[in-house]
């Protein structure tokens, strides 16, 4: 790509490191799942308020290195109003990219994270808070760690 764009990418996650969005628990939420990352020491609460099938409101917490801080910022801005089934495609696209570094087609923020690939311990930084977001979907109470998974 070029090193315009490579800018362009650096540029969303220093910005979601230095204003997060959406973080802090929804005194609404329905649903809340908790995300640890042992290997780098990344911890992530993400809360939802989910009306039917669809979320109404997520918010994160959490504290850990720049990748998984500004992946949950992210999250929480690509989730908010989808429902649970496109919440899934969107983490498959965002696991596709920080696993393979193919880019999207079309810019999308969700690029940022193809860099993440050349670094495999850092795939679980960025996944961690999707991982979170989709069981407190699943409503599945059991805490998420990444150890549990193969990515
Ligand atoms: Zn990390």
């Amino acid at each position: 790509m070029s090193s315009d764009l490579s800018d362009l990418y650096q540029h969303v996650i220093l910005d979601h490191n230095r204003r997060p969005r959406n973080r802090g628990r929804i005194p609404t939420a329905n649903r809340s799942a908790h995300g640890d990352n042992p290997s780098c020491g990344d911890q992530c609460d993400v809360y939802l308020r989910l009306d039917g099938d669809r979320i109404a409101d997520i918010s994160f917490e959490g504290s850990g290195c720049a990748i998984s801080m500004a992946s949950a910022s992210l999250m929480t801005t690509l989730l908010k109003g989808k429902k649970a089934d496109e919440a899934a495609g969107l983490y498959d696209r965002f696991h596709e990219i920080v696993t393979t570094g193919k880019e999207p087609e079309e810019i999308s923020d969700l690029g940022a994270f193809a860099g993440v690939h050349a670094f495999p311990a850092r795939i679980k930084c960025a996944t961690l808070s999707w991982h979170a977001a989709l069981n407190a979907l699943r409503g599945d109470p059991a805490p998420t760690t990444t150890e549990s998974h193969t990515d």
